[in-house]
């Protein structure tokens, strides 16, 4: 299935547009500090879309496949994009807000120690980046993500 998603290549002022996608199970990276040329050569090469806010980089002569974002508001950010996403549950938490990896599932005994005692209680499943080491579950960040997914 991981294929058959659109995977993004945002440029740095599009970071908050990055963790949703990622949020909602989508590759979305932003490299900090490349050139250009460089971007377009990793869009074509990983076969991303690149997002920019830069309507004289969306103009560009080269080839790449490209989608020009028009607002500053997140919201209308993803109305824009709405032709690329599809907003299923079980793409949801499927990778690593923070660096883009994919997330695992991991055992309640192990992250006892990691979370509160009252997150223990209430939630029984858990998932973890390998990469950074961050923990997931569906609390309250969750439910509100959830909520303003859905009004689009
Ligand atoms: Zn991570």
């Amino acid at each position: 299935m991981e294929t058959l998603k659109p995977k993004f290549l945002l440029s740095e002022n599009l970071n908050r547009l990055a963790r949703y996608l990622r949020m909602m199970g989508y590759d979305a990276v932003v490299y900090k500090s490349i050139s250009f040329s460089n971007k377009i050569r990793l869009v074509n090469k990983d076969r991303r879309i690149y997002l920019t806010r830069s309507p004289k980089e969306s103009k560009s002569n080269q080839k790449f496949n490209r989608f020009l974002i028009k607002s500053v508001k997140i919201d209308e950010q993803l109305k824009e994009i709405k032709k690329y996403i599809t907003f299923p549950n079980d793409f949801l938490f499927s990778r690593c807000i923070e660096c883009n990896k994919l997330l695992y599932q991991i055992d309640k005994g192990k992250i006892s120690n990691l979370v509160p005692e009252y997150i223990l209680q209430n939630h029984n499943d858990f998932l973890v980046c390998r990469k950074c080491g961050k923990i997931y579950w569906k609390g309250t960040h969750y439910q509100d993500m959830m909520k303003k997914l859905s009004e689009l």
